[in-house]
């Protein structure tokens, strides 16, 4: 695991470290505490943070509750604390300001490592259940709250002047393909067609048989290449039904992000367009930006 240790005493840190780099851990260590909580912040492999108490500038109370406040229920975390004076207030504050665990200060090599194996058990669960609560059951896609989270912390990434585009893809006449085929080959379908989208860039279940996708420093132009070759890809397919296989198409919004921008904003202009593909005939391909059809139905 990757193993943050805070300590204001170089000999310690450097003990703690011998300890746990044999078992194949990785520790970046700290005698500052701000500049820990930066390193944890922006580095999300991090997945135990050990901290004495008796740290500065922020106390080791006050460093538990500013990681605690940023793992919220993002990422997985493991919050230790360490002190010379083991006691019941030391443990109980400790506890309430966010830690999961409190070792003795120098730590035991057994009593860490077991505590590391409880960390790396914790850790491993937590994360196994974060991605659960962000899959789409049915496609293995992102779902909605998922895709809009990381689609804006992309857009945090990409700031005002940087590029991005976004796609939204919506399965045409899918009413039918349930009505005459059944429910199953209509999950079928969904199944396949998120297949053929899952290739590039943050990619959504965002309601039924309605996909997103954001592309992170990529120009409009880009997209439209992308749904193009989706557009072509969904065509191809065939899906086994109970007596023929089963064909559809998709159509395509595709917008730009611009100055100012939301997430929220960049996938309204896109499904404006998608609007537009549907009402001008489906199975292609309309950007917002120019209000032009660019791939017309093969
Ligand atoms: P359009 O070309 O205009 O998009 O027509 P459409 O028939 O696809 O229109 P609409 O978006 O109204 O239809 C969506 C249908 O998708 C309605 C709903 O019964 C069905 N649906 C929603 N979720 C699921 C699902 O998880 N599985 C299946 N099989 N069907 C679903
Ligand atoms: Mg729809
Ligand atoms: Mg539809």
């Amino acid at each position: 695991m990757h193993i943050v240790l805070v300590d204001t005493s170089r000999v310690v840190l450097k003990m703690i470290a011998a300890l746990l780099e044999p078992q194949g851990h990785t520790v970046s260590a700290f005698t500052d505490s701000a500049e820990a909580l930066d390193y944890v912040e922006n580095t999300d492999t991090v997945r135990v943070l050990i901290t004495s108490l008796e740290v500065r500038p922020l106390s080791g109370l006050e460093l538990c509750w500013s990681a605690r406040l940023l793992a919220e229920s993002n990422r997985p975390l493991y919050v230790v604390t360490m002190s010379s004076a083991r006691n019941a207030r030391n443990l109980a504050e400790a506890l309430d300001s966010g830690a999961d665990d409190f070792i003795e200060k120098p730590p035991g090599p057994e009593e860490l490592h077991a505590r590391m194996r409880a960390a790396d058990r914790l850790t491993t669960m937590q994360g196994e259940l974060i991605r659960l609560a962000g899959t789409d059951s049915l496609t293995g896609l992102l779902n909605r709250r998922a895709f809009f989270q990381r689609a804006r912390d992309a857009a945090e990434r990409v700031g005002d002047h940087g590029k991005m585009s976004a796609v939204t893809i919506d399965i045409d006449h899918f009413k039918r393909i349930n009505d005459e085929y059944g429910h199953d080959a209509g999950d079928a379908a969904i199944q396949a067609v998120a297949r053929e989208i899952a290739s590039e860039g943050i990619v959504g279940r965002l309601g039924g048989e309605e996909f997103a996708i954001v592309l992170a420093h990529r120009s409009v132009v880009e997209a439209e290449a992308l749904a193009g070759r989706m557009r072509i890809a969904v065509e191809a397919l065939r899906i086994r039904g109970a007596r023929v296989p089963i064909r559809l198409t998709c159509s395509f919004g595709v917008s730009e992000w611009g100055e100012g921008d939301t997430v929220e904003g960049l996938l309204k202009r896109a499904d404006i367009a998608l609007y537009e593909a549907k009402t001008t005939g489906r199975n292609r391909i309309v950007t917002a930006a120019s209000d032009l059809v660019l791939a017309r139905a093969g």
